[in-house]
């Protein structure tokens, strides 16, 4: 099946009782037995529910897995991923992930002698040389937030397999439409649904997809045993959204390709970062292991004013200043006073991110106006 009929069928089917062709919200707590131990499947809804059923069935088909398994959001399914681990087991990771992974690794697993090792992976030496006999998982998130950086999945997760060490990819930004890591070598991918697989900004959702049946039943141990659950009419509003997810994405990369290119021959615009364009120092790794380039642009304005800076992210009507990406409506961010603040400036410095940086999710708007709304705000200036 392609990708385009999956996202609409996969894993769904009308509701037996009724014929409803929508997977119906199952808003239970607990399941009646015919007889003590004799059930349909369905004892108690921490473990089992037919709608959050639906939607895992669903997301293994669109990342080509074997299980996936839903959470009450990103971070809860990534903090399922992290307890496979034990204390004196080490993670590497690369070193522009989003803020709150690394509060989870450094500020919670940290103080359960989980240690977590932060590298530019496009080193592939200094990746290696952060992998020690404790390494457990290596962690990939691509493309970063905000600089969208690009890590090459094959190569790390190659050099993962060879240590004998799990590789989990966060593909919150690229969505299963653009990238499928699994197909790649990694063992685990996951993803803040709340971004483009909800696609609608109306949910908070998280999901981690396995092909081997060990980390499959280790996972859904971890789910059940934890409990962080999503609640069935938020499993609905994802699977809802899903339907759409190739259209709305396709339609966020050609508007952000458009985007990205009138930024970069604006005079007030300083750097642009979009892997699609060539000038993009990972252009040629997105190129081979993504479909598309994506729906989110970062640009710094000449000048590099904070004050600047501020003119842009209120001077604009259309993109609403706001956390959070991948939804259908533009939004725009100031990364260093936003969703990065808790990184110390001189570690943001490093890494491009500074105080003039602006953040676009492109939406699914007509670009045009979209171009308009920023050419006036950027006036501004
Ligand atoms: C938002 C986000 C998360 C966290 O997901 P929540 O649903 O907000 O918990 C993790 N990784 C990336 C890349 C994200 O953008």
């Amino acid at each position: 099946m392609k990708f385009g009929t999956k996202v609409i069928h996969a894993g769904i089917e009308p509701d037996p009782s009724t014929g409803a062709i929508m997977t119906p919200i199952f808003q239970t707590s607990t399941y009646v037995q015919d007889a003590p131990g004799k059930h349909k499947g369905y004892e108690y809804a921490r473990t089992k529910n037919p709608t959050r059923s639906a939607l895992e069935k669903n997301m293994t088909a669109l990342e080509n897995g074997r299980d996936a398994i839903c959470f009450g959001s990103g971070l809860a399914a990534m903090d399922a991923i992290l307890k496979l681990l034990k204390p004196g087991d080490e993670i590497v990771s690369n070193n522009d992930i989003y803020g709150g992974s690394y509060r989870l690794m450094t500020n919670i697993y940290g103080k359960f002698g989980i240690k977590s090792h932060f590298v530019g992976m496009n080193s592939t030496k200094d990746l290696e040389d952060s992998i020690n006999e404790n390494t457990r998982l290596i962690w990939i998130e691509t493309p970063t937030n905000p600089m969208l950086n690009i890590v090459d999945i094959r190569k790390i997760c190659k050099i993962a397999r060879k240590k004998g060490v799990l590789s989990c990819v966060d593909n919150t930004f690229a969505s299963p439409y653009l990238q499928n890591p699994l197909d790649m070598g990694a063992d685990i991918v996951t993803h803040s649904a709340t971004k483009y697989l909800g696609g609608h900004s109306d949910v908070v959702h998280g999901v981690v997809i396995v092909k081997s049946p060990e980390l499959a039943e280790q996972l859904r141990f971890i789910q059940n045993a934890v409990g962080g659950v999503p609640g069935p009419q938020d499993c609905f509003l994802i699977l809802r959204g899903i339907k759409t997810l190739h259209l709305r994405v396709q339609r966020s990369c050609d508007n952000a390709k458009k985007i990205a290119k009138f930024l970069q021959s604006h005079p007030k615009v300083d750097k642009v970062y979009y892997p699609g364009l060539r000038s993009h120092p990972n252009h040629k790794i997105a190129k081979r292991q993504m479909k598309d380039f994506g729906g989110m642009v970062s640009f710094d304005i000449v000048g590099g004013s904070l004050r600047d800076a501020h003119k842009v992210l209120k001077g604009t009507h259309l993109f609403a200043l706001a956390e959070s990406l991948g939804g259908v409506e533009s939004l725009i961010g100031h990364p260093a006073s936003m969703t990065h603040a808790s990184i110390p400036k001189k570690d943001r410095l490093r890494v491009g991110l500074t105080d003039s940086l602006i953040r676009l999710s492109i939406g699914v708007e007509d670009v045009d106006d979209l171009i308009e709304d920023l050419e006036k705000a950027l006036s501004n200036i």
